[in-house]
């Protein structure tokens, strides 16, 4: 029987680069494409999963027996914490649609994408996936997370009274191409380059807003990619697997913003407005147990994640190159 995957959200950050994955690692290696496999990126052109209709139509018209669930509203901190019903109610939806025509059609796998903002917001670190419901995430985007929240509730239930083989990845933050570089509204790397790149076009300073000091763990879209193509092929079991690089590969925000401005070749004045708030100073996740589910399988080499000056090198370029073609 072929296999037909389904990838939602195919055309955001993750999606894209799950599809360059797969279409360019060799057959033989652990994340290609291998013969009789058949991948579908879907966008909401191709039906808005909202919708219980349009959901039915495009598992009907691919009849994927694995799906990789993408698709979600998703924001900002500003858009987050003006707009929670819409960011509840909207993610409720698409993630109840994908996890029923997933299980009425007969769906033999899905992997959902949850995302670390689903920790509780007071919780010791650093975080392990037993640590998901125990105690109310922060209050700035709570819409989003109880949405993603209930996604590990539903697979628990689908698997007790169906005995579907429903499961859940959590990245921590992702960046790449494709990544959403919006000005106002995007997350902290794309946010930099772009202003960074403004900045150098306009002879105008680049202001990092905070003091540059907090810590964070970066993973590159590549390298969540293949991670995701391991859990498909790899991993069967419902609990939910934290896809980022170690906690010993923190940066600080500051070595972000002159990684960027070394590579976009700015010159002019560059400084850190200490007016404008930190956040948290750092929310470290283990990926201990993701490195032990990998090492499993003996005829595998080690898992190599991209070296993190090197994939934001590639993202920076990949940005100036695309900038004209609409990359914002
Ligand atoms: P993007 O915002 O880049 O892309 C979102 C995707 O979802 C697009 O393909 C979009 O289609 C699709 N989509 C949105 N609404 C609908 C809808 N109603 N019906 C059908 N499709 C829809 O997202 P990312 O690639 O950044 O994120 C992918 C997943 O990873 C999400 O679930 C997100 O929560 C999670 N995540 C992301 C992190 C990050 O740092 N980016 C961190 C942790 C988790 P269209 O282009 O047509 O609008």
């Amino acid at each position: 029987m072929s296999t037909v995957v389904l990838v939602t959200g195919g055309s955001g950050l993750v999606g894209k680069a799950i599809e360059h994955v797969i279409n360019t690692e060799p057959e033989s290696s652990r994340f290609g494409k291998r013969p009789g496999e058949k991948w579908v990126f879907a966008n909401s052109t191709e039906g808005d999963l909202k919708d219980p209709v349009q959901t039915e139509k495009l598992f009907e018209k691919y009849k994927p027996t694995h799906v990789i669930h993408l698709a979600a509203l998703v924001g900002g901190l500003f858009k987050n914490m003006k707009y929670k019903l819409t960011f509840l109610r909207d993610n409720t939806l698409i993630n109840d649609n994908v996890l029923h025509f997933s299980h009425t059609k007969n769906v033999q796998k899905v992997i959902s994408c949850l995302s670390t903002c689903v920790f509780p917001d007071k919780v010791t670190y650093p975080l392990d996936e037993t640590k998901i419901h125990d105690g109310p995430p922060h209050e700035s985007n709570f819409g989003y997370a109880n949405a993603k929240r209930m996604v590990d509730v539903m697979n628990h239930a689908y698997k007790e009274e169906f005995g579907c083989n429903f499961t859940s990845a959590i990245p921590t933050n992702v960046f790449g191409p494709h990544d959403n570089f919006d000005l106002e509204d995007s997350h902290v790397i794309p946010g930099l380059i772009h202003k960074c790149y403004r900045a150098k076009q306009n002879n105008t300073p680049f202001a990092v807003s905070g003091t540059g000091k907090p810590l964070r763990q970066f993973i590159f879209s590549y390298d969540l990619a293949r991670l995701f193509i391991w859990m498909l092929r790899e991993y069967d079991d419902v609990e939910p697997v934290i896809l980022s690089v170690g906690e010993e590969e923190e940066v600080s925000i500051k070595s972000v913003a002159d990684k960027i401005v070394k590579t976009v070749g700015f010159q002019g004045e560059y400084k850190f407005d200490s007016t404008k708030a930190d956040g948290q100073f750092r929310k470290p996740a283990s990926n201990k147990r993701l490195l032990t589910l990998m090492s499993q399988n003996k005829n595998e080499q080690q898992f190599k994640f991209t070296p993190f000056d090197e994939a934001l090198e590639y993202t920076v370029k990949w940005f100036v190159e695309n900038y004209n073609k609409g990359a914002r």
